[in-house]
């Protein structure tokens, strides 16, 4: 298990090398020939020139820092997050994904919301406020859920306008204020496809940089309902056959390990 300890501040001694996430224009830079698989510290930056800059945490006992940049040097290139994350191992894909979403945060909070105040970085922890009137502003996190139904061995799979051709996934949306996230599944099934499911079993949560979402999936069961698509939000819906399913999302997003895993999990006789 990779060990990520995250800090506001870095701890002295620094690591001789550090992991360098940094942004033109909200793309992450990235070496020209690089293959992201075989990145290693060694071809990591310094970028004095940084416009703002964020320590992180720690990648087994290497800094990590988020920055944003001017122009991209020479040498490297701005690629789309999604992108250059779909290419890099687990541990730095998710420590890209908490760059990203700091430096979001630190450029869309640069004022008060309440009093138009220049905000300041607060010390002793992520976090921005407001000299004038205290407003604190911490990183932006949107709950979503995600539930995959099920009923016997089919799974209800969903394309949303926007979905790359042929692809197929488990519902999203989400959470509403003053909303629970079982309430959140139950009415988000609903609105979507227009089915009703009891049963909920968690499966798993991973952060989803675009751009802050926290993404909390469920499986369901099926209780009643015939597919109704909701207009404007799905584009087309239907049951499959665990064994004839559709293009389905890699495995890079939790979508792609939960409808894996529940196909294994109705092949094994473990969901229930
Ligand atoms: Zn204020």
């Amino acid at each position: 298990m990779t060990v990520f300890l995250p800090a506001v501040e870095p701890t002295l001694p620094a690591s001789e090398v550090v992991w360098h996430f940094a942004f033109v224009t909200g793309k992450l830079l990235v070496p020209d020939e690089a293959n992201l698989q075989l990145l290693t510290v060694s071809q990591t930056l310094f970028m004095p020139s940084a416009q703002s800059r964020h320590y992180l945490g720690r990648l087994e006992g290497i800094d990590c820092w988020a920055s944003v940049l001017p122009a991209e040097p020479v040498g490297w290139k701005a690629v789309p997050l999604r992108a250059a994350m779909m290419q890099m191992p687990e541990p730095l894909m998710m420590v890209a994904a908490r760059a990203a979403q700091v430096l979001e945060w630190d450029r869309a909070h640069r004022y008060c919301g309440a009093c138009a105040t220049p905000t300041e970085i607060r010390t002793g922890e992520r976090a921005r406020v407001c000299p004038a009137c205290g407003h604190i502003v911490y990183p932006r996190l949107s709950p979503a859920m995600m539930a995959l139904v099920w009923r016997g061995e089919e799974l209800l799979l969903a394309r949303s306008p926007g979905f790359a051709p042929g692809i197929y996934s488990a519902l999203a949306g989400f959470v509403e204020a003053g909303e629970s996230i079982e309430d959140c599944v139950v009415r988000e099934v609903a609105e979507e496809v227009g089915v009703t499911v009891r049963n909920l079993r968690y499966y798993g949560s991973q952060s989803w940089p675009f751009p802050h979402s926290l993404m909390v999936a469920f499986t369901a069961e099926w209780v009643s309902g015939e597919i109704v698509p909701q207009e404007g939000e799905i584009e087309a819906a239907g049951w499959f056959p665990i064994d004839a399913l559709p293009g389905i999302p890699p495995r890079f997003s939790i979508s792609g390990h939960l409808i894996r895993d529940t196909v294994a999990a109705i092949r094994d006789g473990s969901l229930r």
